[in-house]
């Protein structure tokens, strides 16, 4: 071991390679940044087509590392998944999220990103009813958003725990509708409040007549069952024009906005009137 002159000890380790190494350094800083402070929320802005306004947003998390900078969640959140560290760091995002969100005007809701290694974690129930009662928020107000891997490990606790936070009032958002382990039967197993379209499908739809297809497949499936629909990533007006024809209930990409801090969320809000 040698030390970096930080006062802290980084071990080298000739086994791994530099992308498993820093990984491991990731999952080392993950423990002290929960303790630090290191985690803030964005929120990116949820535009309902049909009613032409912002109905919520969806909050993102965000590492700022002392020396690294911005770290993406998409490094972050896998190794934080691996580690089971996961689970603090979603308890402590259900809690700032729904304090946020309960400053917001009332028609405001507030998605928050839930990891199916923290879904299926015994204590999530309570960890969402602390949440609530903690900040106050109407459970109305509050949507989470799970993927289809929540299901992998046999469907009945699972949809045991759906049918259990339903009964609390609160949202369930399908994301991520597509990719991944894609199954229409869990659409037939639990009535979702909505379905997250995938930015890979909303992407090429203005050019790409088979991914606009796949696109109105699931709207008026999400119809069938009646479901909403978030089309995610969307970026130019050409795609938000196919969106609008095809029925999709609202729309989230840097179009409209991209994720916001808490001020920028605030600033936005008042400049629309709404608060
Ligand atoms: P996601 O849940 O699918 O979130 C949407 C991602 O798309 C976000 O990336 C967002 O910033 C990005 N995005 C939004 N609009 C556009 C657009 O128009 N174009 C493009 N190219 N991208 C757009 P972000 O913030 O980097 O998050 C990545 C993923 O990390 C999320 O994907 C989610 O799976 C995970 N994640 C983020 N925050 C949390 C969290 O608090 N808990 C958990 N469990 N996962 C989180
Ligand atoms: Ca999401
Ligand atoms: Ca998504
Ligand atoms: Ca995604």
């Amino acid at each position: 071991a040698k030390q970096d002159g930080r006062g802290v000890f980084r071990f080298f380790e000739p086994g791994l390679d530099a992308a498993a190494r820093r990984r491991r350094q990731i999952e080392l800083d993950l423990r002290e940044a929960l303790h630090k402070g290191q985690f803030r929320l964005d929120y990116q802005p949820i535009f309902d087509l049909k009613a032409d306004r912002i109905c919520g947003f969806e909050a993102l998390m965000r590492w700022d590392h002392p020396t690294r900078g911005l770290v993406s969640p998409v490094e972050f959140i896998p190794v934080a998944e691996e580690s089971g560290l996961i689970v603090a760091m979603g308890e402590w995002a259900l809690h700032e999220a729904c304090r946020e969100a309960q400053r917001w005007p009332e028609d405001m809701r507030i998605a928050v990103n839930v990891s199916a290694i923290q879904f299926r974690n015994s204590g999530f129930a309570n960890i969402v009813v602390q949440a609530l009662s903690r900040s106050g928020l109407d459970p109305r107000r509050l949507e989470i958003e799970i993927t289809e891997s929540v299901f992998l490990e046999g469907s009945g606790p699972t949809l045991d725990l759906l049918h259990r936070l339903r009964a609390l009032g609160i949202r369930i958002a399908l994301d991520d509708f597509g990719t991944g382990y894609s199954s229409l039967s869990y659409l037939r197993s639990f009535p979702f409040d909505k379905i997250k379209i995938d930015r890979s499908f909303v992407a090429p739809i203005a050019g790409d007549a088979s991914a606009a297809a796949i696109v109105r497949a699931i709207v008026d499936l999400a119809g069938a069952f009646h479901m909403e629909t978030t089309a995610e990533g969307v970026e130019d007006p050409e795609q938000l024009a196919a969106l609008r024809s095809q029925g999709c209930s609202s729309i989230q990409g840097y179009l409209f906005s991209r994720p916001l801090t808490v001020e920028g969320v605030r600033k936005l809000l008042q400049d629309q009137g709404m608060k």
